[in-house]
């Protein structure tokens, strides 16, 4: 018989990709099938870097971090969190400041399931399994409520997501109510696939066609989600180049320029 705790199981659909088990694929990790597997496949015909670009994204996610802990943010919303992975959100803030408190938020049954029993024993995070389309819903959530308090700043994170809504459910619409429910001196955290070289607008096709979302905006569309705030430097740049921990590469790869990112303050 079916243990309570596995119910999630009948609600994964493995007959197509998901976007969190294809991103789960590209970072080398246990929790995905072969449909998904045979989906990174195809992108990595067009953009054989895909792998290298999701670690650009972790890796940008983790200095994002640090950078708001160091502007005192101790409290984050993570909107599309994906699958639990090496220093997750809260790894990264509760090693700056074990105070603080994490909402991951995420529409994939799967994360729910692992996000929970990895949470457990941490006070200060909780996962909402919800969709981010719905921000009047996301929080007014309990776990929103109970972990983040909306009259201090607070680190709202749309990292790898806003590109899997189309432009008719209003991403900018989204991100402007989830900016307007959070006090002056929140910052505002995307990164996004960015429309910057013919193999992008290559696997742009084939991610619309075989995921069904995977909408390569310019930069000039990005930086538009932060209209309204004040962008910190250096502004909406390709991933290795915002804020390196070490030495840029001199010459940008396809891969490096796939994904665009930055981080903005609620004035
Ligand atoms: N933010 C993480 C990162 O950048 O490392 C994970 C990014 S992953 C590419 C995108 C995640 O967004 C997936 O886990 C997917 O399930 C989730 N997602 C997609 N559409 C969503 C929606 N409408 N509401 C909530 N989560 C969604």
């Amino acid at each position: 018989m079916a243990d309570k705790s596995d119910e999630w199981k009948s609600s994964i659909d493995t007959t197509r990709p998901s976007i969190a088990r294809a991103y789960d694929v590209v970072l080398n990790g246990k929790d995905n099938y072969e449909v998904d597997r045979a989906f990174v496949a195809e992108i990595v015909k067009v953009v054989p870097e895909i792998y290298d670009v999701a670690a650009y994204n972790r890796q940008i996610l983790g200095r994002g971090v640090r950078f708001l802990t160091g502007q005192g943010i101790d409290q984050f919303i993570d909107l599309g969190s994906g699958l639990p992975t090496v220093q997750n959100t809260h790894h990264v803030a509760q090693g700056e400041n074990p105070e603080a408190k994490v909402v991951y938020v995420d529409n994939d049954p799967m994360v729910l399931a692992h996000g929970r029993a990895l949470l457990a024993e941490n006070a200060g995070t909780a996962v909402v399994t919800s969709d981010l389309r719905r921000p009047a819903t996301i929080l007014a959530d309990p776990a929103v409520e109970r972990l983040i308090d909306l009259t201090r700043p607070v680190g709202v994170m749309l990292v790898g997501i806003l590109h899997h809504l189309h432009d008719d459910e209003d991403p900018q619409g989204i991100v402007d109510a989830y900016m307007a429910a959070v006090p002056p001196g929140s910052y505002l955290f995307i990164t996004h696939f960015c429309a910057s070289t013919q193999e992008a607008r290559d696997a742009e096709r084939q991610y619309l066609a075989l995921l069904g979302t995977g909408r390569f905006r310019t930069p000039e569309e990005i930086t538009g989600f932060f209209d309204g705030f004040e962008l910190v430097e250096p502004g909406v740049v390709p991933l290795p180049l915002w804020r390196p921990d070490g030495p840029v590469p001199e010459k940008l790869t396809v891969g490096h320029q796939l994904m665009y990112g930055g981080i903005a303050r609620k004035p």
